[in-house]
């Protein structure tokens, strides 16, 4: 893959650790060239992140503080992020958030804000995300955001996040068609289970992975840079014909009955 991605900026969303599936992806990009931009919620995932950056010989990438659940955050960093690069080529948004409480037992308990929590943070941010990087994407490009299989069927516990990215996969595709004509394509991977933190939160987790080995067509987990490389596909020209798209990055799991 060297040199698919020399010469682009890509802006790289949810970090928190070396197991978030947003450093699978950021390793695969710069072993392809790109140069990095990273956003941070917390103070912690950035420090996180300059250690890592630093152990894995990523130099000069620049990191910005970024809110999803805040219009006026994504906007200063986007502009932040216009101010260092001018033009950006693609964006990674690999954020989620739901309640714990709200990842196991019954859906029909949803609380309204936890309900509404989870679609602002998990869905409604690659709206706000997309609406500020287009603004930097004078020269199109791609965003790749991640779903899961728990948006097209019910996953026991996957409860209010199914939901939140059954809108999130629906908003890929009405994003596509709004900021196509510019030459920006939006799509999504459907990764299989990985263990990270966000995954943790999810009851059951563990049952989910011993399901794939049994089950799916390629009897085996995915893994970080799996999900990386097909990323780095969808954002690459390789897939310059791919739009509103959801690619399933899950040894096939989600064929079987
Ligand atoms: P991580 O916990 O590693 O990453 C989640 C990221 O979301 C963190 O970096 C966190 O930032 C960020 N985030 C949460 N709230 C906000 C906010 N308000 N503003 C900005 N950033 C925020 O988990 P994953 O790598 O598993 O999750 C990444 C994506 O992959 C999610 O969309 C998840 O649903 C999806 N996915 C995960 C699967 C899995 O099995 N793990 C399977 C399929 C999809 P911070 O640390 O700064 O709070």
């Amino acid at each position: 893959m060297n040199g698919l991605m020399d010469g682009k900026n890509i802006v790289v969303m949810g970090v928190a650790n070396n197991r978030s599936i947003a450093w699978g992806i950021a390793k695969s990009l710069h072993n392809a060239g790109a140069n990095l931009i990273f956003t941070n919620r917390q103070e912690r995932s950035k420090k996180k992140l300059e250690k890592l950056l630093n152990e894995n010989d990523i130099h000069d990438s620049l990191l910005v503080s970024c809110d999803v659940a805040d219009d006026e955050s994504i906007k200063a960093a986007f502009e932040e992020i216009g101010e260092h690069v001018g033009v950006i080529h693609g964006v990674v948004h690999s954020v989620a958030f739901a309640d714990r409480d709200d990842l196991n037992g019954d859906f029909i308990n949803t609380s309204r804000n936890g309900y509404l929590l989870a679609q602002d943070i998990s869905s409604y941010s690659l709206v706000a995300v997309t609406r500020e990087a287009r603004k930097l994407m004078t020269e199109g490009g791609g965003i790749v955001t991640q779903t899961y299989l728990g948006a097209e069927r019910v996953v026991k516990n996957y409860n209010v996040m199914g939901v939140a990215k059954a809108a999130l996969e629906a908003s890929v595709r009405y994003l596509a068609e709004d900021v196509g004509p510019a030459g920006i394509r939006v799509n999504a991977v459907s990764a299989g289970p990985v263990r990270t933190l966000s995954a943790k939160g999810v009851s059951g987790f563990n049952d989910k992975l011993s399901v794939i080995e049994e089950k799916a067509p390629l009897r085996r987990h995915i893994d970080h840079d799996q999900v990386g490389d097909a990323t780095l596909f969808l954002l690459s020209e390789m897939a310059r014909g791919i739009t509103g798209e959801v690619l399933h990055v899950d040894s096939g799991f989600h064929i079987v009955a």
